[in-house]
């Protein structure tokens, strides 16, 4: 049983912590300015960038406004090509479906192909608990299954990790999950490399179940498209007998032609890569050719809540390229697993509480998670405005209420009723300039203000106030 992010505690508390792991910020700084950089450099080789960006902005908003349409044509095809599509409507339901298909096969272990969505779900957990062992082959999620751990990147899930880390996660835990790492196994990419190489290998030849998600479903021909640079993934999607794939609703994608434009952003964005270099894609089965049997569970777990919502509903045109993390300052310093969800940085800010509901503290804090400073959305290749999610979802948070959020609303009160009258104003500003020389510099009285000074200074008050400046016609 590996570890999941329940019971995790909230972002503030969570970034408390992992703000002053100076290992895991200099691992998180140097991963991500270097993945950063070659994304910028990647982007500005494409003089119609913008344009791109718009279409596939467009391309999943029209998509997402008829995506019960697509939906069911998408499951006529799948059929149609040999495939079994089943609906689930939430985690516990999909889970359900997979493991029945699993047992059904006879078999007790699975290999899989890196997923967000069974990242989501807890599908691994899920698993073992009916005596199902999934070995995860994405380089990266090995890692992070060796090592007992979480994972704290969309695209490198193991981001917090440095070679020497790696290494020795190998070198302790490979055995108890197959064949152990070679002996003087030392931190060169070339031998962390092999050393994974033989390890999974031997799993890719012997599974007979893979499960996999998927980063596209073309709703025409009820294509799948997963794409990948390692490999691992196209070696479990073509050498087991059952391939089980589980799928957000929101991937779809009506033509081949819409899905030029995606196969033209997301390696840019992710990886900047100009192409990817391993891009599968399977419709239904083959005779002779892959596996003979494929299931296609379709999740909901929330999605269609979040598209209920105006606002919030352009979460789901995200493809998952993890740029926004990459450039997100909260996300540099805080990492990872202080958002306590698979998605992390600003994504995660808004597609959690989104997927999930803002009940727990967990999620409630999330929408809080960021500066506003708007870099996630200047990247996002499909112009998801995270900065607008993050407010209107911080609105919904304050109108459900909270200790925090009942001073704010007493303070809101206030200051309107003080700016309805203008003498009482005038007098409060008057000794706002008199507290001047005694003004604190951080506020005492414990609670949301003082966490926000404990870290900052607050700005001293002006010598006068504007109205005093404007009284004086020093303006003109
Ligand atoms: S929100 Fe945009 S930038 Fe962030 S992972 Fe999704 S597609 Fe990429």
């Amino acid at each position: 049983m590996s570890r999941t992010f329940v019971g995790m505690p909230a972002f503030p508390k969570a970034a408390a912590v992992s703000t002053q792991d100076r290992r895991l910020r200099a691992n998180l700084t140097h991963a991500t300015h270097t993945i950063r950089d070659k994304r910028a450099k990647a982007v500005t080789e494409l003089d119609d960038w913008a344009e791109l960006r718009l279409a596939g902005k467009e391309i999943k908003d029209r998509t997402l406004a008829e995506l019960d349409r697509y939906l069911l044509q998408a499951e006529a095809a799948v059929t149609a090509a040999g495939g079994t599509v089943h609906w689930a409507a939430d985690a516990a339901e999909a889970n359900r479906i997979v493991a029945e298909l699993v047992k059904a096969t006879g078999e007790r272990e699975v290999v899989k192909v890196k997923s967000m969505a069974t990242q989501e779900i807890e599908l691994n957990e899920a698993l073992a608990a009916e005596g199902i062992t999934a070995y995860e082959t994405d380089l990266a999620e090995l890692i992070v299954q060796l090592g007992d751990d979480l994972p704290s990147h969309i695209l490198v899930p193991a981001i917090h990790r440095n070679r020497a880390e790696i290494r020795d996660i190998f070198a302790q835990n490979m055995a108890d999950w197959g064949r152990p790492a070679p002996d003087g196994l030392t931190d060169t990419p070339a031998e962390l490399a092999e050393a994974a190489r033989l390890h999974l290998r031997e799993k890719f030849l012997r599974a007979k179940v893979a499960v996999s998600g998927a980063n596209f479903l073309v709703a025409e021909t009820g294509t799948l498209v997963v794409v990948e640079s390692e490999g691992n993934g196209r070696m479990c999607l073509t050498l087991p007998e059952t391939l089980i794939s589980v799928v957000g609703i929101e991937k779809v994608v009506p033509t081949w032609r819409d899905l030029e434009v995606f196969l033209q952003l997301l390696p840019r964005s992710s990886t900047a890569e100009r192409m990817n270099p391993y891009t599968s894609t399977w419709s239904g089965t083959t005779d002779g050719d892959g596996p003979s049997a494929f299931h296609l569970v379709l999740l909901d777990n929330g999605r269609t809540d979040t598209l209920a919502d105006q606002v919030g509903r352009q979460a789901l045109r995200c493809i998952r390229c993890s740029a926004c993390l990459n450039v997100c300052p909260v996300y540099e310093r805080a990492g990872g697993h202080a958002y306590g969800s698979p998605y992390p940085g600003p994504i995660g800010a808004i597609l959690s509480p989104q997927l999930r509901g803002l009940q727990s503290e967990v999620d409630a804090s999330l929408p809080y998670a960021s500066s506003l400073c708007g870099a996630c959305y200047e990247v996002c290749p499909v112009a998801i405005d995270i900065p607008e999610v993050l407010v209107h979802l911080r609105e919904k948070v304050a109108e459900k209420g909270g200790a925090g959020h009942r001073l704010e609303r007493v303070a809101m009160k206030s200051a309107s009723w003080l700016l309805d009258h203008p003498a009482a104003y005038s007098m409060a500003l008057r000794g706002t300039g008199l507290a001047r020389g005694v003004q604190p510099r951080r506020v005492p009285i414990p609670g949301a203000a003082k966490a926000w000074t404990d870290s900052r200074d607050l700005p001293a008050l002006p010598e006068q106030s504007f109205r005093a400046w404007w009284s004086k016609g020093e303006n003109r």
